[in-house]
């Protein structure tokens, strides 16, 4: 018989999948896992296929996905699979109380029961108190899975009771390789979302259909155009465009960033491979041929600069406003930009 565990539309978490098979199969799973790393990795869609393949009925590859436990479970349904999923605020005690309630019933159908702790680190000191009992004497029928971005938050003694399992971005490649392969994406544009993802899938995911994104781009391409006339008052006015995205500066800087890295792996090599708005050939042609390697290599680091300067408590307007013009001076001047923050 084919054992093992089935873990497919899960991307670039390998390691950690073949670290749960290897406990399924040998039945050596523990009694609490915590799941830690960044939204967007897949902790809740691992523990989901855990608790799946912990109830699955099929001697074989689990979770089978067709028998009944497998179908229950994947609708959401199954009685011996729990969820606490509280994403506005605080978990408190009553939730774990009705949790560890729940967790001494016996399984009703399966050999084991898992519940799911979504967002752990939002489990206020009463509810994480509550939770420890549970951790320290769980049931033997028990898994525990906590997820958390960050388990800092949690009480050490918490934590040391779980095995922690760490998620890492995955690999651009991989997740240019999943858009392509499994949602139908365009391969330059799969490339380019891939690297903007930073590894985290879940992001790469919701960036395809995300057309602000596409406008915020498109933006930034037109302001560094700009940024190479010498049209002060132009560039001036671009300010609105940075004051209207603010709650996304992170996000514009670092497409300025890659935008004017492009241009420099462009310019030193002339070879589109490397790119990653690889759509936007024919911009990075036309902008490229306007500057050269040094002053692009100034222009990164005035951009690295400004979005240091967001972390303190330099002002806003102020911020962008001297970037944009040491920008230009590095443009039009060479140098490295008149005035300093
Ligand atoms: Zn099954």
């Amino acid at each position: 018989m084919n054992r093992g565990i089935v873990f497919e539309g899960i991307v670039g978490q390998e390691r950690v999948l073949e670290k749960l098979g290897k406990d399924l199969e040998s039945n050596q799973t523990v009694h609490a896992y915590l799941f830690e790393g960044e939204k967007g990795l897949g902790k809740k869609s691992i523990a989901l296929k855990l608790a799946s393949a912990l109830v699955c009925r099929n001697d074989g590859q689990r979770p089978c996905g067709r028998c009944n436990s497998c179908i229950k479970a994947s609708s959401g349904n199954h009685p011996d699979i729990g969820i606490i999923e509280n994403d506005k605020g605080v978990i408190r005690i009553d939730e774990i109380r009705e949790l560890i309630n729940e967790m001494q019933l016996k399984p009703y159908e399966s050999k084991r029961k898992v519940c799911i702790i979504c967002d752990a680190d939002k489990m206020n000191m009463w509810a994480q108190n509550a939770l420890l009992k549970t951790l320290e004497e769980p049931p033997s029928y028990a898994t525990i899975v906590l997820l958390t971005v960050n388990s800092n938050s949690l009480f050490p003694t918490i934590v040391s009771r779980c095995q922690v399992i760490k998620l890492h971005p995955a690999d651009p490649e991989t997740i240019e390789h999943h858009l392509i392969k499994n949602m139908g994406v365009e391969k330059e544009q799969a490339h380019m979302l891939a690297v903007f993802s930073g590894g985290i899938v879940g992001r790469a995911v919701e960036l395809l259909d995300n057309s602000d994104f596409y406008h915020r781009r498109e933006e930034v391409i037109k302001i560094c155009n700009k940024l190479l006339t010498p049209d002060l008052l132009g560039i001036l006015e671009q300010i609105k465009f940075f004051e209207e995205q603010r709650l996304h500066i992170e996000e514009i800087l670092d497409l300025m960033i890659r935008w004017y890295r492009d241009l420099f792996i462009y310019n030193e090599t002339k070879n589109m491979g490397f790119i990653t708005n690889i759509d936007k050939k024919e911009d990075i042609e036309l902008q490229a041929t306007k500057i050269d390697l040094t002053k692009i290599r100034n222009i990164i680091f005035i951009i690295e600069k400004a979005k240091n300067n967001l972390k303190s408590n330099v002002q806003f307007h102020l911020n962008i406003e001297v970037m944009l013009l040491n920008i230009q001076e590095v443009v039009l001047n060479g140098n490295g930009g008149r005035s300093k923050i």
